[in-house]
């Protein structure tokens, strides 16, 4: 099984579950078995008891699971059903841990973040890709980088790398570009320093989306890329378009299913989307 996992800079609701969604989309019109998970760092079990003003829908899944908004999305680029388990929240690895710990089951050890929470993390991860007999589980880790709630999460990924081999697992940093108005300049330095922070916890990121008003141009790629250590293209434009199921489109054309092929060593093979 190859992960992906997409982490997110400079803001919050920058479009992460929606590339996340249309990355998934692409491999699976290339005929793998995808799925994907949702990570929320917050200490809710799960978003029922959210209000929805501040959070958005409450997305019910099939098998009766209140979960994230982004469920919602990965069902209809995907369209298919997720279940419950396709979101972890921290509310539900703290609750797991706790009970383990109350029935004895860690046999007297000090129970820790590392490890007894990061292998709750990593088990859940590679659980509901046994589950989907999967050949990719895309994991979108909710939050910002530098946050303190993500921290955990991102370290198990961190780890999964190490343990599930460096062609099995892939970082994509999705991150926002701002342009500034009165000179119309696209500015990376927001880019820079999130990526600055994922690398000072260990994790190089392999692409870098950048979600922008117009599309990126050159000079903005360049330095993106020089600064955050990867190739100028897999430096990918993620600008804003009026219709959201354009977004696997404008990936495609420049060739995020390539790049990741290549970095997980699957096969290419055609994407098989009909034109719409
Ligand atoms: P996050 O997962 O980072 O919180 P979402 O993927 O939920 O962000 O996206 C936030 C909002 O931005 C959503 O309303 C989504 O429809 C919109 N959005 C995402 N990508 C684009 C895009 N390329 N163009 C226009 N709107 C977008």
């Amino acid at each position: 099984t190859k992960y992906v996992f997409v982490t997110g800079g400079v803001l919050s609701g920058v479009g992460k579950g929606v590339t996340t969604a249309s990355i998934a989309m692409l491999f699976q019109s290339m005929g793998y078995n995808t799925t994907i998970i949702k990570i929320d760092p917050y200490l809710n079990v799960d978003a029922g008891t959210m209000n929805p003003y501040a959070h958005g829908e409450v997305f019910v899944t099939e098998d009766g699971g209140e979960t994230d908004l982004d469920i919602g999305h990965y069902e209809r680029f995907l369209n298919k059903d997720l279940s419950k388990k396709n979101n972890i929240t921290a509310g539900q690895i703290y609750y797991a841990v706790i009970m383990k710990e109350r029935r004895g089951e860690y046999l007297g050890a000090t129970v820790q973040i590392i490890p007894h929470v990061t292998n709750e993390i990593k088990q859940k991860i590679r659980d509901v890709g046994k589950e989907y007999n999967a050949d990719m589980v895309f994991v979108e880790i909710g939050g910002t980088v530098g946050d303190i709630e993500s921290l955990p999460f991102l370290e198990a990924a961190r780890q999964m790398k190490l343990e599930e081999g460096f062609n099995n697992v892939a970082f994509i940093h999705v991150a926002l570009v701002p342009t500034l108005k009165t000179t119309g300049e696209q500015k990376t330095k927001p880019v820079q320093h999130s990526v600055q922070e994922l690398r000072r916890i260990g994790i190089q990121p392999d692409i870098i989306v950048a979600r922008c008003e117009k599309p990126l141009n050159d000079e903005a790629k360049a330095k993106i890329a020089l600064f955050s250590n990867v190739p100028p293209e897999a430096v990918i434009s993620n600008h804003d378009v009026n219709n959201i199921y354009e977004v696997p489109i404008i990936l495609m054309h420049q060739n995020i299913h390539k790049i990741l092929a290549a970095k997980l060593s699957l096969n290419y093979v055609e994407p098989n989307i009909s034109p719409w």
